[in-house]
């Protein structure tokens, strides 16, 4: 049967939390001190937002077929995102058949690859791949994780990641994910006061919940195979995630070597491209692979990504993502769990990880979603009419 035809590309800007979650207010945890390559510079240690992590905002893609049904996906990158997407790529969705996927990523990033390959132009590339698929489900009546194949387990469980772990556990998560908040430029004592946060909560999480410490690319080697070793002596530390620059693939090569037997490397929320995980991969740099599904090229690419991995025998559990890595994470055996973002600003309450800008999207109840949960077409959400849309072009 065929689809009707993509009659039109639009692109949005949109603020305040939803995708770009780290676009909160003030008191949130998850701008509290927590440790960056800019930590070195110490007038932007307190607050990632005073070096810019908000400035983008969330970008929204609508992807409109001829019969009037709308696909839409939402991911960061806002309004340069949005230029691409209006000036660049629409042109390669635009009276093409919305089961084209394959052909229409493959323009897409080889059209822009003499200025993209990573970063800002993956984001807006993500994203019109992701508003694709909702709209593939919306106009076949199946949801996205029926489109790849079906679930292989009856429900997602979560570890949360947030600043209160021990809430997390009471909430039914199977781990929780610290920010770690001191880098190397604080010294000993901004190593001893990482361990004794850690150490502490241990104490309440007792022994056998999962503790990982979120490290968002701040550490040398060096700082990263102490904190490694003592977190992991004084606290059962389960993972240490993204401890080096994306760029520095050597240095993840040499991290994992150094880490002790039984504790986990991980990262890749900020690689991009098969051929950027492939790197990770080949060069032995991690234990777990974390891309995210609206920055690494969409569940296009994701499949081609973790097929790879899954030949390598190298789990692949993305970053938050909501239900652009639910649908994914729960039709896939190396992604045994999945990470829930907590955006309650304490944390204490399960909130939708892109709130407010879906409506429909779902939570975890006792630190799990049913398979059911996603079954609507598409990604199964919609986007919420009360936030205001930008459109800053338009073509
Ligand atoms: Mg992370």
């Amino acid at each position: 049967m065929p689809l009707p035809l993509i009659r039109h590309v639009r692109a949005f800007v949109v603020r305040g939390g939803g995708a770009d979650y780290h676009d909160q207010g003030e008191g949130h945890w998850i701008d509290d001190h927590i440790a960056t390559p800019m930590s070195r510079y110490p007038e932007y240690r307190q607050s990632r937002q005073s070096f810019g992590i908000n400035i983008l905002g969330t970008l929204v893609v609508e992807i409109e077929a001829a019969d009037g049904t709308i696909g839409f996906a939402v991911t960061t990158g806002g309004e340069p995102a949005c230029f691409i997407v209006e000036k660049h790529l629409a042109r390669f969705l635009e009276g093409r058949d919305p089961a084209d996927y394959e052909k229409i990523w493959d323009q897409m990033y080889f059209s822009t690859q003499y200025y993209g390959r990573k970063g800002l132009v993956i984001n807006a590339i993500s994203g019109v791949d992701l508003a694709l698929w909702d709209l593939l489900g919306k106009l076949r009546q199946e949801p996205v994780y029926k489109l790849l194949g079906g679930n292989v387990r009856e429900e997602l469980q979560f570890y949360a990641t947030g600043a209160r772990p021990d809430l997390a556990k009471e909430m039914g998560f199977i781990g929780g994910k610290l920010p770690l908040h001191h880098g190397p430029a604080e010294g000993l004592e901004g190593l001893h006061k990482n361990i004794a946060a850690l150490t502490e909560m241990r104490s309440r999480v007792g022994d056998d919940f999962w503790l990982m410490l979120d490290c968002w690319m701040s550490l040398d080697l060096d700082y990263a195979t102490r904190l490694a070793h003592r977190a992991w002596e004084e606290a059962g530390l389960k993972w240490i995630e993204e401890a080096l620059s994306p760029d520095d693939y050597w240095g993840y090569a040499a991290l994992k070597k150094n880490v002790p037997r039984g504790l986990l490397v991980t990262t890749g929320e900020h690689e991009a491209t098969r051929w950027g995980f492939r790197m990770l991969m080949d060069m032995e740099c991690c234990d777990i692979i974390q891309p995210d599904v609206g920055w690494c090229g969409g569940v296009t690419e994701l499949i081609k990504i973790a097929n790879y991995a899954d030949s390598k025998g190298v789990m692949m559990v993305p970053h938050g993502s909501s239900v652009y890595s639910y649908h994914f994470v729960i039709t896939r055996h190396n992604s045994p769990f999945a990470e829930f973002l907590m955006m309650h600003p304490g944390p204490s309450e399960v909130v939708p990880m892109f709130a407010p800008q879906l409506l429909g999207e779902p939570v975890p109840v006792n630190g799990r979603i049913r398979a059911s949960a996603l079954d609507k077409p598409g990604f199964g959400v919609e986007l919420n009419p009360d936030i205001p849309l930008h459109r800053p072009y338009t073509h």
